[in-house]
């Protein structure tokens, strides 16, 4: 029996797994026997024999088997994954103690604190948020959990397909989804609409239609032409619009209702100014991919004994996917810096864009003083530069 190696792996551990069952079912059906023949001495005097002579080293051995296999495993996994995760942290973040009382570790205790307490909300974990709050001594505004709690109520309603809590949500802030070009109301009517239908409701379905489709005329017109003939086609159940409404069954409601939520929850983060996503979840994420480089990274530098100084900024270049990259990052053409909040990028009059050191030293640190910009002939003095936002 081999756990390690490989290609036998799988099947080392199934056999001696399957053996420790197989020693245990034996043993549980030697002590039903045994039970049904306790009043006969003599049958228990041969019980006895057999337990020690050959039920009781083989219940021994098979869990041994096993627990060696995974000791080994154990070790070989340590043997591949070489990474001491202390080397990744301490050469380059500086880590607060929870003694440190400096304003900045406390702000810092303070925001994670905060991350974590959001993170749980998000989750719909109002009871562990609570006690969490309660034990971080933390405060959250009032009316952000509030709003969660009240999320997660329309979410449960949806669960129970009831959708009405989500479309009066939706038809109180239509003018914030209208602004952000959001479909939410629209898709939470089409399914309204495709429940009623698969209810076979056809006259609920067609005045729902009528009472609620007018609005979405304008952007969705095609749409609805297809949901309203689908319900010629549905007694039929061979409806060209089976994907828009038609015969659809209770799976396919289950999916759309998914796409819903998912799209009612982004709708409902933005609206208070959170991100979809939790901020905590991304971090965590993005830490797991970088943490073999920084690792590998903590290694060399303790064996040269360098050390890296410069803050917030890392010697290597570390590859994120796409979803965990939220700015575009501007490079200053002239000082080659990346631009910060403390040293952002600033547009001059003439549309070209500097970071702001660069310009404060082209413009002498002075406001008066007219400089050239770097790619044009225009002159301007500092006052008139505008902060860039990407
Ligand atoms: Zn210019």
């Amino acid at each position: 029996m081999d756990l390690i190696t490989k290609e036998s792996g799988q099947l080392g551990k199934n056999a001696s797994l399957q053996a420790c069952e197989d020693s245990v079912d034996a043993l549980l059906e030697f002590l039903e026997q045994a039970k049904a023949n306790v009043t006969d001495k003599q049958y228990m005097a041969q019980v006895h024999t057999m337990y020690t002579s050959q039920v009781a080293p083989q219940i021994i051995q098979t869990p041994n088997d096993v627990h060696k296999a995974i000791s080994r495993y154990g070790k070989a996994l340590d043997r591949t994954f070489k990474l001491n995760v202390n080397s990744a942290a301490s050469s380059i973040v500086q880590i607060a103690s929870d003694n440190d009382d400096s304003k900045e570790a406390v702000e810092s205790r303070e925001e994670l604190n905060r991350a974590v307490a959001v993170h749980l909300l998000r989750l719909g974990e109002f009871d562990t948020a609570n006690i969490f709050l309660g034990e971080s001594a933390t405060k959250l505004p009032p009316l952000l959990v509030e709003q969660f709690e009240l999320l997660y109520d329309i979410l449960r309603s949806m669960g129970e397909r009831n959708l009405q809590p989500a479309i009066d949500w939706a038809s109180t802030h239509q003018r914030f989804l209208d602004c952000r070009g959001s479909d939410l109301e629209f898709q939470l009517r089409e399914l309204q609409f495709k429940m009623l239908l698969s209810q076979r409701d056809t006259s609920a379905a067609l005045a729902y239609a009528r009472t609620h489709f007018q609005r979405y005329q304008r952007h969705y017109l095609k749409e609805i032409s297809q949901l309203v003939t689908s319900i010629l086609y549905s007694y039929t159940g061979n409806s060209p619009y089976e994907k828009t409404g038609g015969e659809v069954s209770g799976d396919d409601h289950a999916v759309a209702l998914k796409t819903v939520q998912q799209t009612l929850i982004k709708e409902f983060c933005t609206l208070l100014g959170l991100s979809s996503e939790s901020p905590l979840v991304q971090a965590v994420s993005s830490g797991t991919v970088a943490l073999p480089i920084l690792a590998k990274m903590g290694g060399i530098m303790k064996t040269k004994r360098t050390e890296w100084t410069s803050s917030n900024e890392l010697p290597v270049e570390i590859d994120l996917p796409p979803e965990f990259q939220f700015h575009s990052v501007f490079v200053c053409p002239v000082s080659k810096e990346q631009t910060t909040d403390s040293n952002p990028p600033l547009m001059l009059p003439c549309g070209h864009i500097l970071a702001h050191d660069t310009l404060k030293a082209m413009s002498k640190d002075s406001d008066r003083y007219r400089f050239k910009c770097h790619y044009c002939p225009e002159e301007t003095t500092f006052p008139h530069t505008r902060r860039v936002y990407f």
